[in-house]
């Protein structure tokens, strides 16, 4: 398999995208060959760190009959506060504010309850698909809201839409820079499994619940995010030498408060500790830059992998198929 794909694989190709005024999903997934790659051999270590960070916001994904947003946020929030993850970091996209009291007030409810924002720009844009300047001007056209609601705290942290950040480099450099001179710093990511996937099967599937499948999407996305997790430290310590700090890429949709509790059990199996965003990004390590033009982005670690033409690790591919055809 050629190189340029692996970025596909193991990056978030996806979020929301307006469409006529439509939310839709938009998938980059491509179907792996793992059995093409080695594995690996090295040790993990026992005590990683972790921020758990949330895109999306306010309104990620599809809804299931009888959600709605501000029920999303509140469960979620609960569940975060129940676990002592006060500060967490939500990226959100103004433009669902809009016209939209449901989504405005699981906005507040996520701040209310002592949660943080940052800015995945207006409209979740594509700085693939756009220039610098209509990129620029998105992030600023995030700024009111994000302002009106974060009051005195911090928000000036930055989630690119797709993982995308130049598919060249005077797009990658020019945005960096104005980020720079805005005042933002990147929220970078380095584990990510693609956990929007199950919520748009939940979504279908609500209309008719069944138990067996309800289990399976369960149990599949936990073993979707324990080998993606897995895969995440290897490129580590493949890419750096060791592992770092971690910020794991989720989405806060209606499907994650069903497995929040149980994804961060796994993680405390896995020796994980908990700590904030400023905290894993101030580590020395998300100050290097790949500076590589990658139309595809994908996590702090893919970058370097990617750029610097790394072997990537064996992995098992997640179950798209089987998810985009339940409850069809
Ligand atoms: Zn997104």
């Amino acid at each position: 398999m050629k190189l340029g794909v692996l970025a596909v694989l193991t990056s978030t190709g996806m979020g929301l995208v307006l469409n006529g005024g439509a939310v839709a999903f938009q998938s980059w997934y491509q179907p792996a060959t793992p059995a093409a790659r080695q594995p690996f051999t090295g040790t993990l270590d026992a005590h990683p760190t972790i921020a758990l960070t949330f895109d999306d916001l306010p309104a990620a994904g599809r809804l299931p009959q009888g959600e709605n947003r501000t029920k999303i946020a509140t469960t979620l929030t609960g569940e975060l506060k129940a676990m002592h993850l006060e500060g967490t970091y939500g990226f959100v996209n103004a433009v669902k504010l809009d016209n939209d009291p449901d989504a405005q007030q699981a906005l507040r409810v996520w701040v209310d309850a002592g949660m943080n924002i940052g800015s995945h720009t207006w409209s979740h844009m594509s700085l693939t698909a756009n220039s610098t300047e209509a990129f620029e001007h998105e992030i600023a056209l995030n700024e009111p809201a994000l302002a009106q609601y974060a009051g005195a705290r911090d928000w000036h942290w930055f989630r690119y839409p797709f993982l995308w950040e130049g598919d060249t480099l005077d797009k990658r450099h020019a945005v960096r820079a104005y980020l720079k001179d805005h005042g933002y710093r990147v929220a970078q990511v380095s584990l990510d499994f693609e956990d929007y996937a199950w919520n748009d099967a939940y979504a279908r599937c609500s209309a008719k619940p069944d138990n067996e499948a309800i289990a399976w999407r369960k149990q599949s996305y936990l073993d979707a995010a324990a080998e993606y997790i897995r895969l995440g430290r290897e490129e580590e310590q493949i890419a750096f030498g060791h592992e770092i700090p971690n910020v794991m890429l989720l989405h806060a949709t209606a499907f994650t408060t069903l497995t929040l509790p149980d994804l961060v059990d796994l993680l405390h199996q896995e020796g994980f500790r908990f700590v904030t965003l400023p905290e894993v990004e101030n580590d020395p390590v998300y100050t290097e830059d790949p500076d590589a033009a990658l139309k595809y982005g994908g996590t702090f670690p893919d970058q370097f992998m990617d750029s610097r033409h790394l072997p990537h690790p064996a992995f098992k591919p997640k179950p798209f198929d089987k998810l985009k055809d339940l409850c069809k």
